[in-house]
């Protein structure tokens, strides 16, 4: 009985609610994951998957953790819903603000709160705006994001992103957003030329693109300490000791997106310690609440909070916020998530996993389909490639990498290609055995797909 009423839910979500996928929803329906306990979720059928991306980098705690539902819960009776406008508060937002920057890497003055990554990069943005305004340089206004950066999918950070994938046909992204080069050494550098050169050559590239559109013009430039949805790219060494003093020498405010990186993901509370960024502002999301209950933050540096206020005495008000921002369920569950980082010492199982993820993902580096085996932490890929000495891309973009996550899904393995690379972010809780199952799966699941080619197999 639950497969009939399950297969008719899944007709249903296929014509209903469509998403990303619209013709292959369409035709096939979707996986319909129904329950989830520790790493694993569950299909209709009761089939168990290991989650190899935390949901979407974000179930960091894995499933099933009832110390949050009872967090949740909790708050739910006492104050299931109030906003921060006017002056209002309540204690889990003011409570979750003081622990935020308690940790913050470096340090930050005052927090905003948003419900997703791309709201709280939207607001970073109106803020590096609303900065310039406060100092009279209305002229300081462009933003810069980098080619392969993800920072979300609303039309402003949808802009910042630099993935053709999220621009075509959606007009995007906006006039007055520009995008660097792409931290890929593996990818772009130049043959013979070094990591260190590579960061070079890029930190020359951003000054030069800066002088050429005039310092006076360019407000911020966003970054994530190692690019996640856009495709795990890990920066050259020394580009961040490089790019940060070009952003300071022409007063650009630097944005760390730590909405995949933050909370552990590479082995650090923030994933920006482990490059040394000192950003003038911090976004996060997705790990704040283990994926729990959508809510995202933004901390900012006391010089932009000092700015910003002067200003918004101007008008009367600061003319931003959302309904749910801050949602005192949503920051019940984030308190209760930062809790059980700490209790269930999460970092530590990351240190003491990583290498055996890392090595993992590596030991699959020879293999013919692989261009790069890459990660750091709890984040890793492989760069899939049509020719592995001439990092050959494939001539249809998406399509074996699709093949390949199949084949691990197929296998019991849930995996993300994010175009032909296939990533894996396991939950932070994921023992070895949960790991080794990941990087066992993906070697058959690429051996799987190479077969499929020879044969010519279509998907
Ligand atoms: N920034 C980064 C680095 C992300 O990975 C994402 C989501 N994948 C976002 C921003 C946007 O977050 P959301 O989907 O919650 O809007």
């Amino acid at each position: 009985a639950t497969t009939a009423n399950s297969d008719s839910a899944r007709d249903r979500a296929a014509l209903i609610h469509p998403m990303t996928d619209l013709q292959r929803h369409d035709r096939e329906g979707p996986l319909l994951v129904t329950r989830g306990e520790g790493v694993h979720v569950y299909d209709d059928d009761g089939n168990a998957y290991i989650e190899g991306v935390s949901g979407l980098w974000s179930v960091s705690l894995g499933f099933g953790q009832t110390r949050l539902a009872d967090a949740a819960y909790r708050q739910m009776r006492e104050l299931p819903s109030y906003h921060l406008f006017r002056h209002k508060s309540h204690p889990p937002a003011i409570r979750l603000a003081e622990r935020l920057l308690a940790i913050a890497p470096v340090p930050m003055s005052k927090v905003f709160f948003a419900n997703s990554g791309s709201e709280a990069n939207d607001t970073a943005v109106k803020l590096a705006w609303y900065y310039n305004n406060a100092l009279g340089r209305p002229g300081k206004k462009k933003i810069i994001g980098r080619i392969g950066g993800y920072h979300g999918i609303t039309v402003a950070s949808g802009s910042i992103t630099g993935l053709a994938r999220n621009h075509a046909d959606f007009d995007l992204p906006l006039p007055n957003f520009l995008h660097t080069d792409c931290p890929s050494h593996w990818k772009y550098g130049l043959p013979g030329e070094s990591e260190a050169a590579y960061a070079v050559r890029l930190a020359a590239n951003l000054e030069a693109l800066i002088l050429r559109e005039g310092p006076e013009t360019i407000a911020a430039f966003f970054a994530e300490p190692v690019i996640g949805s856009g495709g795990v790219i890990v920066p050259p060494a020394g580009y961040f000791d490089l790019i940060q003093p070009i952003l300071r020498k022409y007063d650009i405010l630097f944005i760390a997106d730590e909405v995949i990186c933050g909370f552990g993901r590479l082995g650090a509370m923030f994933g920006g310690s482990l490059y040394g960024l000192a950003p003038d502002m911090i976004t996060v999301a997705k790990g704040l609440s283990s994926g729990y209950l959508p809510i995202s933050a933004l901390m900012m540096s006391e010089a932009i909070w000092e700015a910003c206020y002067a200003q918004s005495g101007k008008l009367g008000v600061f003319g931003h916020g959302f309904t749910y921002s801050g949602h005192p369920v949503a920051a019940a569950v984030a308190l209760e998530t930062l809790d059980l980082y700490k209790e269930l010492d999460v970092l530590g199982n990351v240190a003491r996993l990583a290498p055996l993820l890392q090595q993992g993902i590596r030991s699959h580096a020879e293999h013919p389909l692989v261009g790069e085996a890459r990660g750091v932490g709890f984040l890793g890929g492989w760069e899939l490639v049509a020719d592995k000495t001439a990092k050959t891309p494939f001539a249809e973009p998406g399509r074996v990498g699709l093949m390949v996550e199949r084949h691990c899904q197929a296998r019991g393995v849930i995996l993300r290609a994010l175009g032909d690379i296939l990533s894996t972010a396991p939950p932070l809780i994921a023992t070895a055995p949960d790991i080794e199952r990941i990087v066992e799966v993906v070697g058959e699941a690429l051996d799987a797909t190479l077969d499929d080619l020879a044969r010519g197999v279509r998907i």
